[in-house]
């Protein structure tokens, strides 16, 4: 049983590894992440959040209910365009265990290439909230999390309200 890492524990501030070899190890995990990300209402969820520190993430389009399952996604290009939306993280609480959410500024779209949990290389342009997601979860492979992008005043605030464990 998978265990949902929370804001302040050291593991999600690790860069990950890419993944060598799709395992069952890998795919077992991904389905159990995929669950857990539903079981909460969530769209994406990162390895590192479940104290893993390899190149994975599942993710759902909303629009569609398309679940994806990358494998070493990379973003290989970001539109000079941005936009603001909301983010929440199933990894930074508030106080009544629900995820607290900020405006977040990123590119519009973004073209990512993942490998698919059968081992084959695809490549997709995605625009919002499929793009909003995969740049939110991709950073969390590299330690990143979305209140990084808050600043100042609106950074205390949003920080006063998480659940820190330390
Ligand atoms: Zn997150």
């Amino acid at each position: 049983m998978l265990q949902m890492k929370l804001c302040g524990d050291l593991v999600l501030r690790e860069k990950c590894e890419p993944v060598s070899d799709i395992t069952s190890d890998v795919l077992n995990i991904m389905d159990e992440m995929v669950q857990m990300m539903s079981g909460q209402n969530g769209v994406g969820l990162a390895a590192p959040q479940v104290g893993i520190t390899k190149r994975f993430l599942v993710m759902m389009d909303p629009d569609t209910n398309v679940v994806y399952r990358m494998i070493n996604p990379k973003i290989i290009s970001k539109s000079e365009n941005t936009c603001v939306m909301e983010e929440g993280c199933l990894s930074v609480l508030g106080a009544d265990g629900l995820p607290v959410y900020a405006n977040v500024k990123r590119p519009e779209s973004v073209e990512v290439e993942w490998t698919d949990e059968t081992g084959k290389k695809l490549q997709a342009k995605m625009s919002g909230m499929p793009a909003r997601i995969v740049q939110h979860e991709t950073d969390h492979l590299d330690g990143i999390l979305f209140i990084d992008y808050l600043s100042g005043a609106k950074r205390e605030m949003v920080m006063r309200k998480v659940n820190r464990k330390h």
